[in-house]
């Protein structure tokens, strides 16, 4: 079993959001608890823009999510980065990957990968290893069809283990409970586990804090760290800030997301001190700023202070 390591000073956090809408309650919890998980810790803020994604992302919103950052008092101390221009590095740690044979092409459909997986524990649906076992014809014949394929990443039959400060010991095995991963998409843009652990090392990332919805793909991020001889993190998956029957609030939320957010609360430290005291983060949902929050904030109770680690009603 392999054991991620503990996180060495200096402590340097960040803010990933990927441009794809105004931040809403969710992506500002989660941002506010990554700040509060550094700067308690005397650690650094990296800001990294998760534009992988070219159709999803616009520019806008990745200038918005800035301006959002900034007037909410979510300070960082380095950055922005951009994924858009980074192809070069993520191309060479895939021929890093590929030197030690462990990619292949997949030419499975995702209407093929819903039909050939069974889902697992509801959290993802676990690769059937299909286009691992062509044989050279078959590869071939599918080459020859000119339907560019992905690239997969092969697994061990290996556990994973973590110790994440919010969920606890989490443990999965690649082999039964993922499968072989993708690692660059048919439309060759990057795969988001490749960018995420380059750009992590490359931008001294060392304390992950991200929504719970993340946690079942840390274990695939240790492995690639561990491929591409990367240190580990240290983590923390957040609780979910959901709507009510539990959907997702999304960036599409009008309700949640900052503008309305700002009608709402009046203020930046309005905003944050409502999802503060409805998170549990603060006793109360009193106006708030994060360097008065940060003031009361005690990493070794952060554990504690989330009695529902899966989700967060947003109200
Ligand atoms: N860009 C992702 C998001 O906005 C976060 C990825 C990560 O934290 O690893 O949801």
């Amino acid at each position: 079993m392999e054991a991620a390591a503990h996180t060495v000073a200096p402590v340097t956090g960040r803010f990933a959001p990927s441009p794809t809408g105004r931040m809403h309650a969710g992506n500002i919890f989660c941002a506010l608890v990554a700040w509060l998980v550094a700067k308690s810790q005397g650690g650094r803020m990296v800001l990294r823009v998760e534009d992988l994604d070219r159709e999803r992302s616009k520019p806008h919103f990745a200038d918005e999510v800035q301006r959002d950052f900034e007037a909410l008092g979510l300070t960082w101390d380095a950055g922005p980065f951009f994924q858009h221009d980074r192809d070069e590095v993520y191309q060479s740690a895939l021929d890093a990957l590929d030197a030690q044979g462990l990619l292949y092409p997949c030419w499975c459909t995702r209407a093929d990968l819903h039909a050939a997986s069974a889902p697992h524990r509801g959290e993802k649906p676990v690769y059937a290893g299909t286009c691992r076992h062509l044989s050279e014809r078959e590869r071939a014949e599918r080459a020859a069809s000119g339907r560019a394929p992905a690239t997969r990443l092969m697994v061990p039959d290996r556990t994973y283990a973590l110790h994440d400060l919010i969920q606890g010991d989490y443990q999965q095995n690649l082999a039964t409970e993922c499968g072989d991963f993708l690692v660059r998409r048919a439309d060759e843009a990057f795969a988001y586990q490749l960018a995420v652990v380059v750009d992590d090392a490359a931008q001294g990332v060392n304390s992950v804090v991200r929504g719970m919805d993340l946690l079942c793909s840390t274990p695939q991020q240790m492995y690639l760290q561990e491929l591409l001889k990367l240190p580990h993190a240290t983590y923390a998956h957040v609780p979910l800030v959901v709507g009510e029957l539990n959907r997702r609030l999304s960036k599409r939320d009008r309700d949640a997301a900052l503008d309305e957010l700002l009608m709402r609360f009046k203020t930046p430290a309005g905003v944050i001190g409502h999802i503060a005291g409805i998170t549990g983060l603060a006793p109360t949902t009193d106006p708030a700023t994060p360097e008065e929050l940060l003031r009361d904030f005690d990493l070794d109770k952060l554990p504690a202070l989330f009695p529902d680690k899966v989700q967060i009603l947003w109200r």
